[in-house]
Formats: structure tokens, C-alpha cells, sequence
């Protein structure tokens, strides 16, 4: 038996125990974990600094944010799986009938690096407040992470190892991938995700799939360009653009495009570390696709671009088919380019494989949030970016090659559960038609029923 296989063969026991607990004892349990994660968050967000290379305070805030979902999930699990009545409607008026969620067993996640606390914990933390067991695979790039936040659930929760971690490669997650869990929660890249994919087709297992995204942000002509400038900056720059919902494409109504891209240029400043080796060569092809065809760099350029470190670069009028606007760059770029209107805008924003979210800066808030229903997008943000991050009853997720299913909010908890519908028979129906010697003339006087209700 390998390593994998009998870490899943504990989960498995694990998961009967955990399962079997009532929500209340679930919830003192994940709220210990928390206590003991916020209790040690500098000893956390100093290690995600080690292996990620982002700054300590990042990291920190990336572990405020991990906190504040688990928090929410431990709190509101019993009221959003819990069993409760719905109505039982006419045909069935003699039976109560109730609907509970109830734990899929063991669920298998699989994570990134570019947040290896805060993107994990989005399906581990809901996984385990609906009551399952967990195997999580990190990135290889971020195992010591991954290892700590089971270690932290082994000293908070001692006994059933109702969370664990496997360490390895993609080797480990294909091997977790193929063990028989009852569903895997994978986060990455849309290449990864299909292979992942493949495999759950193999064994029937369900799937929930976060993908990347080529965020853009529309800038109408009446926003605030310096609260947009700035949040441009935040999200296409910050964690060195290595963000999944970050901005990657901003378009700017033509009349305000120049002062826009100047605010935008004087913050595009500070050289950053990326997490791995290979992504400043996609990053710097990206830029040269972008300035080959015609592309202004009005920030850096290719040279910002070194095998360790990347500073900001800003690219204009970049034609819509370079790879700089049709794949995830997944480093601190930013395409800017002018439209002539926010329906343009809503338009080339839809016009990617991607659906994550987007952000839409107007004064016109209302009018931003009715935009918003046009994108194709899992999420939006109105005069901010990813403002949804910190939202727990919120759910995240996107479409396309972003991916399917949600964690986050009452979502994201029902996606680790199998709703079990139940009826209970208070009294004999007086019309009964669910019987082998049905009476005709019962039959008929449902028929008349039947088309008073529906048929008029
Ligand atoms: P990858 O797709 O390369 O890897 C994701 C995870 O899958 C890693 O743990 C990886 O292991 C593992 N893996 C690799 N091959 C297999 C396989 N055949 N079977 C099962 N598991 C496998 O993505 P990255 O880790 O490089 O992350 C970057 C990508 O993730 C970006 O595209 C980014 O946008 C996306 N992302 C999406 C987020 C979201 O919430 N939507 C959040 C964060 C990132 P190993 O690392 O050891 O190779």
C-alpha cells in the first residue's frame, strides 16, 4: 500500500468519527484549530513568506482572511446543512418532508502555491465544517505549509486525523486523484485541471475545479482614477501578480484613458521575488507577444524581467489576440487599453476563456452593479478589486476555464455534501394514487384537480 493510499485508508475511518459528531461538536473542534492558527500567525505567515517569497505582511493578511472563512464555515454549518423542513406541495400534503446535507466521507483538495494558505483552506475549511475528512495535497513549492496546517489540526484536534497532508509532486496528486476519494477539490491551472479531470472521469469522481482567470477591470469615464489607478495597481502587481482573481486587463473609457494610465504608471513601481522558477519565462513572453504586435510598454518592459525578481509593467494598446490578453499571465502586468464605451468594455471582458471575476469603477455604483450581471464572471467588485475575498457567505468560483463548482458561503459548504431528501407519511392521503388497485374514479377526480391547477 502506498504512502497515499494509507493516509486515505485513515481518513476513511476518521471520517466516520467526524461525521458522526453533531454540528455543535464539529464547530468547538474547527474553532479550536482556528484559536491555535490565529494564536500562531506570525510562525504561519513566516513560513508562506519562506516558500513563497511575498512579503511577511502579505502573508499575514492572507492568513486573516483563511481565518475569517474558517470561522464563518464553523459557525454556520449546522444552519446551512442541518436538516430542515421545505414544503411538502399538494401532491404529497400528508407527508412532512424534510432536506439535510450530509458529508460526501473524505475529500481529497489539491492545492496552489501562489496562496498556499488562504486558496487550500477555501475548500478545506468548508470540507471539514460539513463534516468530512480531509487529504491535502500542497504544491510542491509550498509543503511545509501545507504540513503545518495539519500539524496545527493534530495539537488542536488530537486523536482521529481527520486532516492530513501528503507531500510530493504531481505524482502525488494524480496518485490522490485515482485512490477513490469522494470528491476532489482542486485548485490550479486549467491544464492540470483537465488532467485532473480526466482521472475523476475514470473513477467517477466528483470534482470541483478553481482555475485561473484574466481578470479585467472596466474603468468608465465618471470613476474616481485614482481609487481605480490604485486598485489596478493592487490587484495586477500585488503577490507579484501571482493571483488568480487579480487584475490582468484594464479597460478604460478613451476620454479619461491617458490620465488613467498616468496615475496607473506612478504606482507601477518595487521589485518583487516570484515563487517559482519557471514563471518569469511566461511572463516575459507574454510582454515581448505583447510589444511584438504593436503594444506599448509605458512601464518596463521585457528586461523588468529577470530569472529571480520582476518589477511592474505596464503594456498599452495591445492588440486583443496577444497571449498578453488571451492566457493568464500569472505576473505583475497589466494591459491597459482604451474603449470607446463600458459596453465595449463588457464585451472584450467576455470575450475570454475565462470567467473568475472582474471589477468595474464608476460613480454611477448602481448602475457599475447592473454591468456587473453582464460579465460572465463567478464574481465582481464595484470601486474595488476582490472585494469578495474577504466576504465568507460569499461564493467563489468561476466559469469556462475557470473552472466549476463553488467553495465559499452556504455554496460552498453544500458542495461537500449529498442532500438527502426524507418524507415522513403523517396520515393516509385521502386521494391515493400511488398504489397497484388505484380506484378509477380517484384517478379521474385528480385528472379534473389536475387540470383546474395547471391547465387553466
Ligand atoms: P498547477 O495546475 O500546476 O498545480 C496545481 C496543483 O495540482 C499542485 O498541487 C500540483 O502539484 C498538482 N498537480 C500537478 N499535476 C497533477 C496531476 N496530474 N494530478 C493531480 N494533481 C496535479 O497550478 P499551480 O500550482 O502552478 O498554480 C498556479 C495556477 O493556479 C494558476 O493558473 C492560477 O491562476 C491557479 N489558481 C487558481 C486559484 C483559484 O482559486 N481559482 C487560486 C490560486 C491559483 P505540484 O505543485 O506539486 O506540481
Amino acid at each position: 500500500m502506498t504512502e497515499v493510499q494509507a493516509t486515505v485508508e485513515k481518513a476513511r475511518s476518521a471520517a466516520r468519527w467526524w461525521g458522526g459528531l453533531s454540528y455543535n461538536e464539529r464547530r468547538s473542534r474547527l474553532l479550536a484549530w482556528k484559536r491555535h492558527i490565529a494564536r500562531h500567525i506570525g510562525e504561519l505567515a513566516a513560513l508562506v513568506a519562506e516558500e513563497t517569497g511575498k512579503p511577511q505582511d502579505d502573508a499575514a493578511l492572507e492568513v486573516m482572511l483563511a481565518v475569517e472563512h474558517l470561522d464563518w464555515a464553523a459557525r454556520n454549518a449546522g444552519k446551512v446543512l442541518g436538516r430542515h423542513r421545505v414544503p411538502s406541495g399538494m401532491l404529497a400534503a400528508n407527508h412532512v418532508a424534510t432536506l439535510e446535507y450530509l458529508p460526501l466521507g473524505v475529500i481529497g483538495v489539491i492545492g496552489p502555491w501562489n496562496y498556499p494558505v488562504y486558496t487550500p483552506l477555501g475548500s478545506v475549511s468548508y470540507a471539514l465544517a460539513a463534516g468530512n475528512a480531509v487529504v491535502f495535497k500542497p504544491s510542491e513549492h509550498t509543503p511545509r505549509t501545507g504540513a503545518w496546517l495539519a500539524d496545527a489540526w493534530a495539537t488542536a484536534v488530537p486523536g482521529e486525523p481527520v486532516l492530513q497532508a501528503v507531500l510530493g509532486d504531481g505524482a502525488v496528486g494524480a496518485e490522490l486523484t485515482w485512490s477513490g476519494v469522494d470528491k476532489i477539490a482542486f485548485t490550479g491551472s486549467a491544464a492540470t485541471a483537465r488532467k485532473v479531470m480526466a482521472t475523476c472521469a475514470e473513477t467517477l469522481t466528483p470534482l470541483v475545479v478553481e482555475g485561473g482567470g484574466k481578470d479585467a477591470m472596466i474603468v468608465a469615464a465618471d470613476a474616481d482614477l485614482d481609487a481605480a489607478a490604485r486598485a489596478a495597481a493592487f490587484g495586477g502587481f500585488g503577490n507579484a501578480g501571482q493571483t488568480c482573481a487579480g487584475v490582468e486587463r484594464v479597460y478604460v473609457e478613451r476620454s479619461v484613458y491617458p490620465e488613467f494610465l498616468g496615475k496607473l504608471s506612478a504606482l507601477a513601481v518595487g521589485e518583487q521575488t516570484m515563487t517559482t522558477p519557471e514563471q518569469p519565462a511566461i511572463v516575459r513572453a507574454h510582454v515581448e507577444d505583447a510589444v511584438s504586435r504593436g503594444g506599448r510598454a509605458v512601464v518596463g518592459g521585457p528586461s523588468s524581467i529577470t530569472a529571480s525578481t520582476v518589477a511592474p509593467v505596464v503594456l498599452a494598446e495591445v492588440p486583443e489576440d496577444s497571449i498578453a490578453v488571451t492566457e493568464e499571465t500569472f505576473g505583475p502586468t497589466l494591459v491597459v487599453n482604451p474603449v470607446d464605451s463600458v459596453d465595449e468594455a463588457v464585451q472584450l471582458t467576455n470575450a475570454s476563456k475565462y470567467g473568475l471575476a472582474a471589477s468595474i469603477f464608476s460613480k454611477d455604483s448602481h448602475g457599475a452593479t447592473r454591468i456587473a450581471r453582464k460579465l460572465r464572471t463567478g464574481a465582481a467588485s464595484v470601486n474595488a478589486v476582490l472585494g469578495f475575498a474577504g466576504v465568507p457567505s460569499l461564493p467563489f468560483g468561476g466559469v469556462g476555464d475557470s473552472g466549476f463548482g463553488r467553495i465559499h458561503g452556504a455554496d460552498g459548504l453544500r458542495e461537500f455534501s449529498r442532500a438527502q431528501a426524507v418524507t415522513r407519511q403523517r396520515f393516509a392521503a385521502p386521494m391515493d394514487l400511488m398504489r397497484l388497485d388505484r380506484d378509477p374514479k380517484v384517478m379521474q377526480r385528480a385528472l379534473r384537480l389536475f387540470h383546474f391547477r395547471h391547465g387553466r
